[in-house]
């Protein structure tokens, strides 16, 4: 069987950057790329908070150039999802895409986070005919049309004035009756004339077949008055907040009551020694590109640190 020092799972900016960090340390890292190549990186435009890009960059490129930069000293990265993990005993034995088994001196956990839905059935009956949880993706579908966004977070906010610049006009369901993103981005919600927010709405229905034009119209109720109000919308776009990829590590590992790893503070250190976590997996509070990076550098240094004391 395949033995790895490293096995690094997830490709987002926590994973490469690990891969970078191990590599450059001659632990031979085999990098699993998972589900989505480049993580949720890949489904934004531009990033201009990430140091070192002074005119910002395309995600999708970032991303690229994290991959080019890791492959450069000596990174493995393969297509590929870990499909079942035992962490009971060193070395760590990893299956990959149900078939394959590696065993693996450490293990580092880069599986971020993927976006969550309201859980209604209309979501998934028109999946991909009008519904769709990621606007820089999707948004160019709905050119000089009419949306509906749900949420009332940065990620909503950021949505909904995305969509702005494309669409007609851009309705805001919000809950509560304030919204949880900055003050800044509630700022630049407010200043979009061709956007609405409607405080106090939850979604009762999406219209529409998928058969045919697919979504039509969001039905909203307002969870004060018990109102009914009929937005017609061809597109539906949910920016409700993230789940993290953690099923994988039910019962192995440590995590919050949202699924968060735990690790030890101010390490990447899971509950099983050679085992460490990085990225949003671990971080439900910054979840940024930045934030993940450095953590994945302290993953890989700490893996590093631990193969050297076993030695
Ligand atoms: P948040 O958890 O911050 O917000 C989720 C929002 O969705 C809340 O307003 C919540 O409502 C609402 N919501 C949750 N479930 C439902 C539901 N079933 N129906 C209707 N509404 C629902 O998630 P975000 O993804 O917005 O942000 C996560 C983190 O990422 C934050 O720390 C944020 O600051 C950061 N971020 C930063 C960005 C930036 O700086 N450019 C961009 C995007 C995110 P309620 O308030 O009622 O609970």
């Amino acid at each position: 069987m395949e033995k790895i020092k490293t096995l690094i799972i997830g490709s987002g900016p926590a994973g490469y950057t690990a891969a970078i960090y191990a590599a450059r340390a001659d632990l031979n890292p085999v990098l699993i790329q998972g589900l989505q190549p480049g993580g949720q990186l890949t489904t934004t435009t531009d990033v201009d908070n990430y140091p070192g890009y002074k005119d910002g960059v395309m995600g999708p490129e970032m991303m690229e150039d994290f991959k080019h930069q890791a492959e450069r000293f000596g990174t493995d990265t393969r297509w590929g999802m870990v499909t079942k993990v035992d962490f009971s005993k060193r070395p760590f034995l990893i299956e990959i895409d149900d078939k394959e088994n590696v065993l693996a001196e450490t293990v580092i956990i880069a599986t971020g986070a993927s976006a969550k839905w309201l859980g209604i059935d209309d979501e998934k009956r028109l999946s991909g005919s009008g519904v769709s949880a990621c606007a820089t993706c999707d948004g160019f579908f709905y050119k000089g049309q009419d949306v509906v966004v749900v949420g009332g977070g940065d990620t909503a906010a950021e949505e909904a004035t995305y969509l702005a610049k494309l669409c007609t006009k851009v309705t805001l369901l919000v809950r509560k009756d304030v919204m949880r993103a900055s003050k800044a981005m509630q700022k630049r919600v407010m200043n979009t004339s061709n956007l609405t927010v409607l405080f106090n709405h939850e979604t009762k229905s999406i219209n529409g077949d998928p058969a045919k034009n697919g979504v039509e119209s969001v039905t909203a109720l307002n969870n004060k008055t018990n109102e009914e109000v009929l937005i017609p919308a061809s597109g539906f776009f949910v920016a409700i907040g993230h789940t993290p990829n953690t099923d994988l590590f039910k019962d192995q590992l440590d995590m919050d009551e949202n699924g968060y790893l735990i690790v030890e503070a101010g390490t990447s250190k899971t509950k099983i020694p050679g085992v460490f976590a990085a990225g949003d997996v671990a971080d439900h509070v910054y979840r940024q590109a930045v934030t993940s990076a450095g953590t994945g550098c302290m993953a890989a240094l700490d893996a590093e640190r631990f193969l050297a004391a076993q030695e």
